[in-house]
């Protein structure tokens, strides 16, 4: 199978699962690999540098961005960047594999608009605001303040799923990798 340097796009806001159904789908299909962002936010016990993220400081991240680092970069919440490095791009294809992108609803739309018909992008839709809120709090992640900044995101990233290619609803965790795995092994099939 020719993976013709095609690339899989997650959008969706925080909490919705993103991360959970890429762990799973990493798992079930061979031959991709997920692009590690950069982000100016501080880690999370137990993230670590180049795995979840490349994890560098306001300065470091600005001048990343005046270096041309970046194919797509967001501010997606006040004072914290968050961007997708043309290196990571080129690092993964070199090795013949699909490249899988976890970024937000604008960058979403900025990689899909970038890649075309070699992206598919997926929009991870939680059952409700309330829903989501509740998957935060259990995340255990976030101060009150983080949290009421992403719920509040989320109320307009919401309002996107309509811009992807497909939207997953994400209520049982079980069904939405499965609907995920059939919908990306469709598109790498096609040529
Ligand atoms: P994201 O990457 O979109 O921010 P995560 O994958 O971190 O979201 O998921 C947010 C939280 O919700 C995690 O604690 C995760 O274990 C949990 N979660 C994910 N999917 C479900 C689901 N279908 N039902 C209940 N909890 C879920
Ligand atoms: P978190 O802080 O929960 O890891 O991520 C917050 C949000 O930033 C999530 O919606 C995540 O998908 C998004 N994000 C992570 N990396 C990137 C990136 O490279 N570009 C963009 N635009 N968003 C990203």
């Amino acid at each position: 199978m020719e993976n013709n340097q095609k690339v899989i796009i997650f959008s969706a806001p925080s909490g919705s699962g993103k991360s959970t159904i890429i762990g799973h789908l990493l798992k079930r299909v061979p031959n991709m690999e997920f692009s590690i962002s950069a982000t100016s936010r501080k880690p999370r016990a137990g993230e670590q540098n180049g795995r979840e993220y490349y994890f560098l400081s306001h300065d470091e991240f600005k001048q990343r961005v005046a270096a041309g680092d970046f194919v797509e970069w967001v501010e997606v919440y006040e004072g914290t960047c968050y961007g997708t490095l043309k290196s990571e791009i080129e690092r993964i294809w070199q090795k013949g594999n699909v490249v899988i992108f976890d970024v937000d609803v604008l960058g979403g739309i900025s990689l899909k608009q970038i890649f075309g018909d070699k992206a598919l992008s997926i929009f991870i839709q939680p059952p409700s605001v309330e829903e989501l809120e509740k998957r935060l709090r259990n995340r255990g992640t976030e101060t009150e303040e983080s949290l009421h900044k992403r719920i509040e995101r989320a109320e307009m990233e919401l309002q996107y799923s309509n811009k992807h290619d497909v939207t997953v609803i994400n209520d049982n965790l079980e069904k939405a990798v499965d609907q995920t795995e059939t919908i990306v092994n469709n598109f790498l099939n096609r040529q």
